[in-house]
């Protein structure tokens, strides 16, 4: 999960550019000396190999098949158009093949969790891949021309000469798009909002595949949005703590580095976390997490909110002493105290439906308040490098729990 939608935004700058350089490239192509083009018909095949040969070092089975799914739709769109003349059939078929089954696949693959390769789970994604393009072939060979005319349906109330694709296949490419917007909604993950960018080229490359160079532009655009988003999407997870979205260790040290002469830092810890963990499961313990999370990512004054491990988080505000910061942390050492966290435990109801009955019948539900303690320390003559900083904070959060915790020293 991505802390907000403009990290997402950032993120996404790179497909979004190349989806755009593919659409400014396309036209000027047919420039391109004759000796040359072989190279920019192997283009989409070299492009999807990257993301594939990545994900497979990775152990993304997903990325392995979309990517594979790639340079099938490649396939399909540039023989449909080189036997549109001599075999109408087969061209048919196989542009309604892509145009439907490519992004129903897309929205699949993403939608299903990552379980590596190696794995039955990863063979049975490719099995799945090899068994459609077997049914295509077989429509192909048998010449069933009805399953052809069933899929080629015309069932849309209008008519768009820009529109090439067949109904079924505009239905496809909508649902595809509305699912993955849904999934994006829900995880915001780069991946998520990669693989919409990546739906978008594939559209265009379907809707055009006629027009020279078109599928060779967009398709290789999508490769390389594919490859970006895989190596943003591991990057994240790298940086990201898992339990609670914030920034991890690794991040924190990261921008522990970079800090210049002036700085503070806090250090937060939960109030009696294990005696909680203890009386009330690890679960709930999970979700005290999140929330108290929640309420320290927020912080005002430029503080950034990092993970440090366990039950305990971090903050750094870069370019401020401690009584800039102080208000800030107070505020949130308030919001968590105040906060009333409804316990969801063994005893949740098992639907929604009973949820909403048991909470119309007045059913009082058990909330508990959850305390932090804060130490904070700030950069000073004596305490030269953040880790001096932060062990002066650590030792501040010592007095602070010594005091009778729910509260801020330094
Ligand atoms: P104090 O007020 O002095 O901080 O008491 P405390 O119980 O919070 O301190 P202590 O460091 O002894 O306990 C930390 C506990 O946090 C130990 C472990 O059970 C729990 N814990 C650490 N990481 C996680 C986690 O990711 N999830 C959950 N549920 N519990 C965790
Ligand atoms: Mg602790
Ligand atoms: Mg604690």
């Amino acid at each position: 999960m991505l802390n907000s939608y403009t990290a997402l935004a950032r993120a996404l700058l790179v497909p979004l550019a190349l989806l755009v350089a593919a659409h400014y490239t396309q036209p000027y192509l047919h420039a391109v000396p004759p000796a040359y083009q072989p190279l920019l018909t192997a283009m989409p095949y070299v492009a999807a190999l990257l993301p594939a040969i990545i994900a497979l070092l990775l152990n993304q089975s997903r990325v392995v098949c979309i990517a594979v799914l790639l340079m099938l739709c490649y396939w399909g769109l540039t023989t449909a158009r080189a036997v549109a003349l001599s075999d109408p059939f087969q061209a048919a078929v196989l542009f309604s093949a892509c145009g439907i089954l490519v992004p129903l696949n897309i929205a699949l693959f993403s939608r299903l969790r990552e379980r590596g390769i190696l794995s039955g789970h990863g063979v049975l994604r490719l099995g799945l891949l090899l068994v459609q393009l077997g049914l295509v072939l077989w429509v192909i060979a048998a010449n069933r021309v009805d399953i052809l005319q069933l899929v080629t349906r015309e069932f849309l109330p209008f008519q768009h000469a820009g529109l090439r694709l067949p109904h079924g296949a505009l239905l496809a490419f909508l649902l595809a798009i509305l699912l993955q917007f849904w999934q994006l909604r829900r995880d915001q993950a780069v991946l998520t909002g990669g693989l919409l960018l990546v739906l978008l080229a594939v559209a265009v490359a379907c809707n055009r595949a006629d027009t020279y160079m078109v599928p060779e532009t967009f398709l290789t655009a999508a490769a390389l949005m594919l490859v970006t988003s895989l190596v943003l999407h591991t990057h994240h997870i790298a940086y990201r703590d898992e339990l609670t979205g914030l920034p991890s260790r690794r991040a924190l040290n990261e921008h522990l580095a970079a800090l210049g002469r002036r700085y503070t830092i806090a250090m937060l810890d939960v109030d009696h976390f294990k005696q909680f963990n203890d009386t009330y499961g690890h679960d709930v313990g999970d979700q005290v997490l999140r929330m108290v999370a929640s309420q320290i990512r927020r912080i005002g004054g430029g503080g950034r909110a990092y993970r440090y491990g366990g039950e305990e988080f971090t903050v750094v505000f870069s370019g401020k002493d401690k009584e800039q910061a102080r208000p800030h942390l107070e505020a949130v050492r308030e919001a968590i105290a105040d906060y009333p966290l409804v316990l969801r435990g063994k005893d949740r109801p098992d639907s929604a439906k009973t949820g909403r009955n048991r909470r119309g019948q007045g059913r009082r539900q058990q909330t508990v308040n959850i305390t932090i303690s804060i130490g904070m320390a700030e950069r000073t003559r004596d305490l030269r490098d953040p880790e001096l900083v932060i062990k002066a904070a650590d030792e501040a959060l010592y007095r602070a729990k010594n005091a009778g915790r729910n509260r801020l020293v330094g």
